[in-house]
């Protein structure tokens, strides 16, 4: 779960790493409310789950409440990278003498957090890697060792940091962003640019926090971040439903069991000339409430007008999940044409109960590749 920049600062408060002083504006006059609270020059800085705002017209300074209000007009409902605006976070607005970027991430490869420090802050990171790599100091973090004061000293000195102060300051973020990381359950801790202002202070003005979904369980407080409203709708009823799905942009509302088998009716479709609209694994629930749990999250997506039910009947019997989508089409009286495919255990029971049955709607094919023919026509 991506946290959004003023959510990732009260974490980094919260750990002890400096920030500035800032107030969530939802509206131009709650700006003005911010700016006048905070005193002085601001920087309304638009709330996003996507980086680069400052390039796309998402940051702006303001030196008085007056202004702040008129930028957080121009700020609103910007669309930057196909995120419209909504919030907005007013903080006062910093001097800045130097940009840094300090981050923490998990190296997958090397199942290990990696720290990058450098000096080349403000810009974006894999322009940094390309353009300077020797300017990008990168440490891995043994979990069983921990973090060692040490690790701080490496990447300050490897980074060319030699002011005295600059060294004191930032080797306790270094520190701080560690145990951020480690009891937050953070996927990423992205710092650029860390900042050194003229009297010499460093503080985080910007942050990308991200915190592995399967670890908010142990979260609360973090799970409560989540935006429901930036969420896809689709995605939003599907999580709290507790189904498995992902939506897609296509019309074919496509249903499996197994992750591996609807990824191949994903390819499948396709080949067929159509285009999937969700990735939707039913798991072993081929129970009616599994299906209609699944049917009300795919079908409330505007877009979809087919759909295609995979099922290979392995532990979950095949004649079970015929009565199960039996049962949801009888409850949700849904008029999209269903084509079904059934094979595995009991496929031949199931596909009596459906032949039996027949909605005028429900149309049932032999092979994967002939059910997904057929949805794909039936969606024209
Ligand atoms: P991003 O573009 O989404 O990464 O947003 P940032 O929060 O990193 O801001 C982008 C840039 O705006 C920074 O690199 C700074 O140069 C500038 N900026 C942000 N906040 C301030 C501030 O308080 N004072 C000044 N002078 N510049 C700022
Ligand atoms: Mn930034």
């Amino acid at each position: 779960m991506d946290l959004y920049e003023y959510q990732g600062k009260e974490l980094f408060k919260r750990f002890g790493i400096p920030v500035s002083e800032g107030r969530l504006a939802l509206s131009p006059a709650e700006a003005r409310g911010a700016a006048t609270d905070l005193g002085g020059p601001v920087v309304v800085k638009a709330q996003v789950l996507t980086g680069g705002r400052g390039k796309a017209g998402g940051i702006k300074l303001a030196a008085s409440p007056d202004e702040a209000e008129a930028r957080a007009r121009e700020i609103l409902g910007l669309d930057i990278r196909g995120h419209v605006v909504r919030k907005l976070w007013v903080e006062r607005a910093s001097e800045i003498a130097k940009e840094y970027y300090l981050s923490l991430a998990f190296d997958r490869s090397e199942k290990k957090p990696l720290f990058m420090l450098t000096t080349e802050g403000g810009v974006e990171i894999e322009q940094v890697a390309a353009e300077k790599p020797d300017a990008l100091v990168r440490l891995h973090v043994d979990p069983l060792e921990g973090f060692q004061p040490y690790m701080a000293r490496r990447l300050i000195y490897g980074a060319a940091i030699d002011d005295p102060e600059e060294q004191k300051q930032i080797a306790e973020i270094v520190g701080r962003l560690y145990r951020a990381f480690v009891e937050c359950d953070a996927m990423l801790c992205e710092i650029n640019p860390l900042i050194v202002t003229p009297e010499g202070g460093v503080r985080a003005l910007d942050s990308k926090f991200t915190v592995d979904d399967n670890a908010l369980y142990k979260h609360p407080d973090i799970a409560e971040m989540r935006d429901i409203d930036a969420a896809d709708p689709q995605e939003a009823i599907a999580r709290e439903k507790g189904v498995t799905y992902v939506k897609l942009d296509g019309e074919i509302g496509v249903l499996g069991n197994g992750a591996g088998l609807v990824m191949s009716t994903l390819d499948v479709t396709a080949l067929a000339g159509g285009r999937p609209a969700n990735f939707c694994d039913l798991g072993g629930g081929g129970g009616a409430q599994g299906v209609v749990d699944a049917l009300e999250v795919i079908t409330s997506d505007p877009h979809v007008k087919a759909l295609l039910f995979n099922v290979f009947g392995g532990i979950t019997r095949c004649d079970e999940v015929a009565r199960g989508i039996l049962a949801a089409l009888d409850q949700m009286k849904i008029g999209l044409p269903v084509v079904v495919r059934l094979d595995g255990t009991n496929a031949e029971e199931g596909r009596r109960l459906l032949a039996e049955a027949a909605p005028p709607n429900l149309h049932v094919e032999p092979t994967m590749l002939d059910a997904a023919r057929r949805a794909v026509e039936l969606a024209r």
